[in-house]
């Protein structure tokens, strides 16, 4: 936005018998509202082609009998963690009550976060025993292929196209993309926005999503979620569009804003290992056995999600297997 400031005061100013006049230009002034760091219009959607793999939730049968804390088999993925002395996870710090940096300790925390620490634990006896790395959406897959990160805990859809280059987890939780916009908007969902601008971060399935709709509106792509907030703040943006308990959180944060729309996508969520590491996706779906069974899982749900997500609690997912 540009405003341009033109002021032109004309003094006149009686001396005496005299008279002078004087004008004053005020110079032009620029009011930039800056835009997030790399966010851009989406011009080449995401090819709108369906891979197809089966059964893309069948996740690895857990291993049974699970091995006890700091006593893996020998030369397993796991051993080679424990032997370095922490489980490095790549996990989200802007998406509140999954995995977000609290202000006040700097901890990152949430949902994800307590299904990683519980993976810790499972390992170490230690849910401490932990590095967390924060990566973006587009991040995740690149962090693992790399071998920078174990395992990625962070609002990740289980979908057959990252089945081609990491495995998961049985799925955690289960999310739906819908839409957030400001109160009063009159935006009803994602059909209401035809030719308008729908933010989502990039490496995302939801900017895929809102670039394939029918509506036909103009995906943007930011880095962070927490840029799709800003820009609609800003009026950079008519709304951002991702999982209902992403959405959630920025409803928390901003009391103009609100969740609208019906579901657009099932979002199941799950742990992403590398393709090599069958054994320890086996050993992570043994953890997340036990956190159903114990009540791990539900007393996370509850200290995290009970008051963003309407309704009552869900039991935790049930799993699926395949060998
Ligand atoms: N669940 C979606 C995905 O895995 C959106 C959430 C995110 O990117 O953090 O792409």
């Amino acid at each position: 936005m540009r405003l341009a400031l033109v002021l032109a005061a004309t003094v006149v100013a009686l001396a005496g018998c005299t008279s002078a006049t004087t004008t004053t230009t005020i110079p032009t002034v620029s009011a930039t509202i800056p835009k997030p760091a790399n966010a851009a219009d989406v011009t080449a959607p995401p090819s709108a082609a369906v891979r197809e793999c089966g059964d893309k939730l069948a996740s690895s049968r857990p291993l049974n009998p699970m091995p006890a804390p700091g006593s893996m088999p020998a030369d397993s993925t796991m051993a080679k963690i424990v032997a370095r002395g922490k489980l490095i996870v790549g996990v989200d710090q802007n998406t509140y009550h999954m995995g977000f940096r609290d202000p006040f300790t700097g901890e990152i925390q949430g949902f994800d976060i307590d299904m990683a620490r519980a993976i810790a634990a499972a390992l170490f006896g230690d849910p401490n025993a932990i590095q967390l790395r924060a990566v973006t959406s587009d991040q995740r897959i690149p962090m693992l292929k790399s071998g920078d990160v174990d395992i990625v805990v962070r609002t990740m859809s289980i979908t057959c196209d990252r089945l081609v280059d990491v495995n998961f987890s049985a799925v955690y939780y289960e999310a739906q993309q819908q839409v957030l916009v400001k109160k009063n908007s009159g935006f009803t969902g994602i059909d209401s926005l035809s030719g308008k601008r729908v933010c989502a971060s990039r490496g995302s399935t939801s900017l895929r999503n809102i670039a394939n709709s029918p509506a036909k509106p103009i995906a943007v792509s930011v880095s962070d979620w927490t840029d799709c907030l800003v820009m609609l703040q800003q009026g950079q943006v008519d709304a951002m569009s991702t999982d209902d308990v992403i959405l959630a959180g920025m409803a928390a944060q901003d009391r103009f804003t609100e969740v609208v729309g019906p579901s657009m996508a099932a979002e199941p969520y799950g742990m992403a290992i590398p393709k090599d590491n069958v054994d320890f996706v086996r050993f992570v779906n043994g953890v997340l056995e036990q956190i159903r069974a114990n009540g791990t899982w539900r007393t996370s749900y509850s200290r995290w999600l009970d008051d963003l997500i309407p309704g009552p609690p869900p039991a935790p997912p049930v799993p699926r297997y395949k060998d």
